[in-house]
């Protein structure tokens, strides 16, 4: 899992150096797709979730810019200054899976945004310095959450992060709150060897979402801008071991 996660990395961070205004989010997931299959890497994001060519989602990553918060389509739309670009790219590699997203500001972005993007990563790292053996997962989404809120954004509800193995999407569901139902029928303790996307989905506005016509892109209801940040990691013995942070 860790040599899938390192092509993660080096996607996405070909992906950063890369997007720039003047670029269409057809072209950057070419970067991403060009770097994962040039190191042997199979993608996990098209057609899913039939796998069965022209049904389901139709691209290499998905790529969603401002109000879309994730799934967005790659195309013609040109990245602009001041854009929020969400990059998620998930592959399988020996038979393993890595999933990663990363935020990009392009150019100058506002204040607010450049706010938004930092509170998402510091969530999704706060997370990770939580995560140890013993601890309940509800633990750790309500700290959080609370990071979330306390910064004057919003968690999205629909979407949840995942376990991750041999395939990209596995037990148990792994969300970036906390819910009575969730604490009644999803929690779980986290144990050594545990493998788990961690994915903090965070709107600058209210925590709404719709997905749009085309079936995959979801965006907020609101119009507010969303960012999204994600590992794959491994619980350990001790705490938490990162596989998509490049080592
Ligand atoms: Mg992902
Ligand atoms: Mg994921």
């Amino acid at each position: 899992m860790r040599a899938a996660g390192r092509v993660v990395f080096r996607a996405l961070s070909r992906a950063r150096e890369m997007a720039r205004p003047g670029m269409t989010t057809l072209e950057l997931d070419r970067v991403v797709y060009d770097t994962y299959t040039s190191a042997g890497g199979h993608g996990l994001f098209q057609w899913y979730p039939t796998y069965e060519p022209g049904k389901g989602f139709p691209g290499n990553t998905c790529i969603s810019v401002n109000d879309e918060v994730v799934h967005g389509i790659p195309g013609d739309r040109v990245l602009k200054d001041g854009d929020v670009v969400s990059v998620d790219c998930g592959i399988q590699l020996g038979g393993y899976c890595g999933d990663s997203a990363i935020t990009i500001p392009i150019g100058q972005v506002s204040p607010e945004c450049e706010k938004l993007c930092r509170v998402t990563e510091e969530t999704l790292a706060l997370a990770i310095r939580e995560v140890r053996p013993g601890r309940r997962w509800t633990d750790v989404a309500a700290k959080m959450q609370e990071h979330v809120e306390k910064n004057g954004f919003s968690c999205v509800r629909e979407f949840v992060g995942h376990g991750i193995g041999v395939k990209m999407h596995e037990d148990p569901k792994v969300p970036n709150f906390v819910s009575d139902d969730f604490r009644k029928k999803g929690d779980f303790y986290l144990q050594p060897g545990m493998t788990l996307a961690i994915e903090p989905m965070v709107i600058a506005g209210q925590c709404d979402v719709v997905v749009l016509d085309d079936g995959w892109t979801v965006v907020t209801k609101d119009s507010t801008p969303a960012a999204h940040s994600e590992h794959t990691i491994a619980v350990t013995a001790t705490g938490c071991d990162v596989l998509t942070d490049g080592r």
